[in-house]
């Protein structure tokens, strides 16, 4: 039997897509998050509304690794949302 990991990777670390650190999204969440940081990568001095509670003012912190990932902390002073949104880049092929 062979394992190409070598160990057993965190299930945290598993999941595909959006990916959050600490406080869970639900799934609409999660996808007005992504929106968001697109809104927020688009313009950056743009006002860009909280996921959780829809308030203008989300604060997002690009902790990035690039190429091979993109890291945004999101933070809302309103209502205490702070989480870490993962976003996987495809590798380029070798
Ligand atoms: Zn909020």
């Amino acid at each position: 039997m062979s394992d190409p990991e070598g160990q057993t990777p965190d299930p945290a670390e598993e999941a595909e897509g959006a990916q959050l650190a600490s406080d869970p999204l639900s799934p609409e969440e999660a996808r007005l998050a992504l929106a968001a940081v697109a809104a927020w990568r688009a313009n950056p001095k743009a006002a860009v509304a909280c996921p959780r509670c829809g308030r203008e003012g989300l604060a997002i912190v690009d902790r990035s690794a690039r190429p091979y990932a993109e890291w945004h902390a999101l933070s809302c002073s309103s209502c205490g949302l702070d989480v870490t949104l993962h976003i996987p880049l495809t590798p380029p092929s070798s």
